[in-house]
């Protein structure tokens, strides 16, 4: 069998080793013209863990990052409001978070030692279905036959436009994330987040040293904020936190010397299955995008790779085995879709008439349903 990825990201990566690792040939076109991702933090719960272990990747990203297996939840002003420990898992550290670009490095060393080609700067031109075979024209002028394309080619996936049409586009939620890299402080072991009306701040250990922040706050659709701006306006929006909490300290520490910033706004996509048309699918986020409340994009996308590897070397028709596996995945990524927008509009709806209810509502009620939720995904994929 011969399969064409699309996309070289977390997904499309994971997906060319696992298929490779079952004897199937792989080729990977990645649009960007060299690896390059954000150099921001990612969180890989134990369910992604576990799949990158089927990778042959776990210690490597572990030995990368920082495992922890709490959230601490404090109010706007700096005030407590509860501890939520996560599930344990029997195989693998309950989180691990890493830099991006250590991830990024992990998924291509091991694509390449499996000698599978990633061709940079390439994108799919067109592709003919027969059926039982796929003629894709590449941007680099090759014309090659797969039995299989499996486009992880990301949230704004032209695969998806091609398959399905406009109807599927990304949804903006109507909240938006800055993103920076910061010195640990050492009683950053976990991750803490910072509840204020209308603002989250939320705070990841990367490593020994480093820790990064995010800042869930709302933005009108179509915002494009000029990062010339970023720093200015996450330092505005941050004015909702106390100046003797972890946000308050951050904001007014933020200065000339202080790493990039990233913002991205927080879309969704909500496409029903079929994922795939005949031989030409859709996987990863470019299926099943999620707000990130969850941590579980990347996880889902590793686990698409590598159940789609263990059914696409079943030995029933590739028709039942793209059937198998769409049956396989669809539920999880569904729960997975509604609870991390659930947790956003809950977080996001918190104002000054409804935060004291808010914060009892959260003290009573999370340390229960996260736990329940980690159970739900340590479950296999
Ligand atoms: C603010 C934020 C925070 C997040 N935090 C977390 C977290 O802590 N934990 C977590 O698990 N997930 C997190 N995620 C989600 C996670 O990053 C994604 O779910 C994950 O990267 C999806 O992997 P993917 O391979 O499907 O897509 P991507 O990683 O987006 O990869 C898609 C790739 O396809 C390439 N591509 C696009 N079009 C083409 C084309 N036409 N031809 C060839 N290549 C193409 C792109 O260049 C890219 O390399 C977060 C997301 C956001 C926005």
């Amino acid at each position: 069998m011969k399969v064409l990825v699309v996309g070289g990201g977390i997904g499309g990566l994971g997906a060319a080793i696992a298929l490779a690792d079952r004897g199937v040939e792989v080729d990977v076109v990645e649009k960007k013209a060299s690896f390059s991702v954000y150099g921001v933090g990612i969180n890989v719960p134990a369910n992604g863990l576990r799949a990158l272990r089927s990778l042959g990747l776990l210690d490597e990203v572990l030995s990368a990052g920082f495992q922890f297996g709490h959230a601490d939840f404090y109010d706007g002003d700096g005030e407590f409001i509860v501890h939520v420990p996560s599930a344990p898992d029997p195989d693998v550290p309950a989180n691990n978070a890493l830099s991006r670009v250590d991830l990024h490095r992990a998924l291509i060393g091991a694509t390449e030692r499996r000698r599978v080609k990633i061709h940079y700067g390439t994108t799919v031109q067109s592709f003919n279905d027969r059926g039982d075979l796929v003629d894709v024209r590449l941007s680099d002028g090759r014309s090659e036959r797969y039995d299989l394309v499996a486009a992880f080619d990301g949230i704004h996936s032209p695969t998806r436009r091609r398959l399905f049409g406009p109807k599927y586009d990304a949804t903006y939620t109507g909240f938006g994330v800055f993103r920076i890299t910061l010195p640990r402080p050492a009683d950053i072991i976990g991750i803490r987040v910072y509840q204020a009306p209308g603002a989250k701040a939320g705070f990841c250990p990367l490593s020994a040293e480093t820790m990064y922040m995010f800042l869930v706050t709302g933005d009108p659709a179509g915002t494009v904020h000029n990062p010339a701006r970023f720093q200015e306006i996450l330092r505005e929006r941050m004015t909702r936190f106390a100046d003797d909490s972890l946000p308050g300290q951050v904001r007014d520490g933020l200065g000339a010397g202080s790493a990039a910033i990233v913002w991205s706004p927080i879309s969704d996509i909500t496409l029903p299955l079929p994922w795939f048309r005949g031989r030409v699918g859709v996987l990863g986020d470019a299926a099943h995008a999620c707000a990130p409340h969850t941590s579980q994009g990347a996880a889902m996308a590793l686990e698409d790779a590598v159940v789609l590897a263990e059914e696409l070397t079943g030995q029933e028709s590739v028709e039942e085995r793209l059937e198998r596996f769409q049956q396989r995945r669809y539920p999880r990524v569904k729960l997975v879709q509604d609870l991390s927008y659930a947790i956003l509009a809950a977080e996001m709806s918190i104002d000054e008439t409804n935060r004291r209810d808010a914060y009892a509502g959260m003290r009573k009620h999370l340390p229960a349903q996260s736990q329940q939720t980690d159970r739900m995904l340590n479950a296999p994929a």
